[in-house]
């Protein structure tokens, strides 16, 4: 993939030495559309456009990102407390819309203490270095293997830009970079602590992607699933699993919903979107749907099928009713070629040589 790139010199901030820094969660049917430059990340918001951020638990504040103004598609949290942390901050276009929001829960530039990204890919962390900008005195707390590329985002956002293409300036925006001063990086089980009673406990979790990590609130029990439970959007009300290129590996991604199941969460908050009761079933629901999805992705694979025509061909008839403008959020976030393009990047990869075996061809840059 991004080999070309030398590895950054910041051991400090992360330990890893890849050459691949994460590409997105995305259609991979974007890069083809050419590059244009539409939207600047600073335009500024109408308050009366920012949904107001809902209490969906004592102290923690749901905040509606608003990608591309769809509701209920992106959504930050805000743990309150003496050091009141923000998980999430959504793309960098979504900026000043969360500022926006920060704003009206009264939250002064000094007062932010933390800003946590569950990973790296820019619907997630693309707003990080404009906030911490708004934010002087708030710590960016992330993955080890993310946070190299906060400090650094050149091959992030040229890697996000193959995948995108004209998506990444006219819906996602870039990434600023983050300085590596204000950069802390959270080991599995560490704490951060928001008040004398209340901490996120960080929880290593790849699958989704390599450098992701779960946050389980001490206070209420809401453990901040970003992406590695899945992707449900109230509008549709399916979760589907999230298999992007190039990280998703099915081992890492069960073992990481068996790791949520033992932290007894109460609820389980999804970055798309908001909080849903019932975790252990959910979760069970996660891997057996992640399963499905990985048996039929394998299946095809081997008798050399496109995976996303096999992958919509068995698990489409889920969102056939639900009217289109909502399915159109679902096909951005987390299409079945982007999902496709992770299985087979997986297969690729698990099966040694990165050739398809029904076609010979090395396709490394999992294009779907
Ligand atoms: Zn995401």
């Amino acid at each position: 993939m991004s080999g070309a790139g030398a590895p950054p010199p910041d051991d400090e901030l992360g330990h890893d030495h890849e050459a691949e820094p994460g590409e997105m969660p995305h259609d991979g049917t974007a890069a083809d559309a050419g590059h244009e430059h539409h939207l600047g990340a600073a335009h500024q918001v109408d308050p009366a456009s920012v949904v107001p951020p809902v209490e969906i638990a004592p102290g923690v504040l749901q905040i509606d990102t608003l990608l591309g103004g769809w509701q209920r598609m992106t959504a930050g949290y805000l743990v309150t407390g003496q050091a009141p942390v923000l998980v999430e901050t959504g793309s960098q276009s979504s900026v000043p819309v969360l500022l926006a929001a920060l704003d009206r829960l009264g939250l002064g530039p000094a007062e932010l203490a933390g800003v946590a990204v569950t990973h790296i890919h820019l619907d997630h962390a693309g707003g990080v270095g404009d906030v911490a900008r708004a934010f002087p005195a708030a710590t960016v707390y992330v993955h080890p293997k993310g946070a190299r590329h906060l400090a650094d985002p050149t091959r992030l956002v040229s890697s996000a830009s193959r995948v995108y293409g004209d998506l990444l300036d006219s819906l996602y925006g870039r990434l600023d970079p983050t300085p590596p001063e204000r950069l802390h990086v959270l080991e599995d089980g560490e704490e951060v602590r928001i008040g004398p009673d209340r901490v996120l406990t960080a929880v290593d979790s790849p699958g989704h992607a390599k450098h992701h990590v779960g946050l389980h609130d001490s206070v209420t029990g809401v453990l901040f699933a970003g992406d590695a439970v899945g992707v449900r959007l109230p509008d549709l009300g399916i979760l589907r699993p999230a298999t992007p290129p190039p990280d998703f590996d099915l081992d890492q991604a069960l073992h990481s919903l068996h790791a949520f199941a033992a932290r007894r969460p109460s609820a389980i908050a999804l970055a798309h979107y908001g909080l849903l009761g019932d975790p252990l079933t959910l979760l069970e629901e996660a891997e057996s749907t992640l399963r499905a999805w990985a048996e039929t992705a394998t299946r095809a694979w081997e008798v050399g099928e496109d995976i996303a025509t096999a992958l919509e061909a068995r698990f489409g008839a889920d969102t056939a009713a639900i009217p289109p403008e909502h399915r159109e959020k679902l096909e951005i976030l987390n299409g079945f070629h982007s999902n496709a393009a992770g299985f087979r990047r997986w297969l690729e990869t698990r099966n040694g040589a990165g050739a398809d075996p029904a076609t010979g061809a090395a396709d490394p840059a999992s294009g779907s």
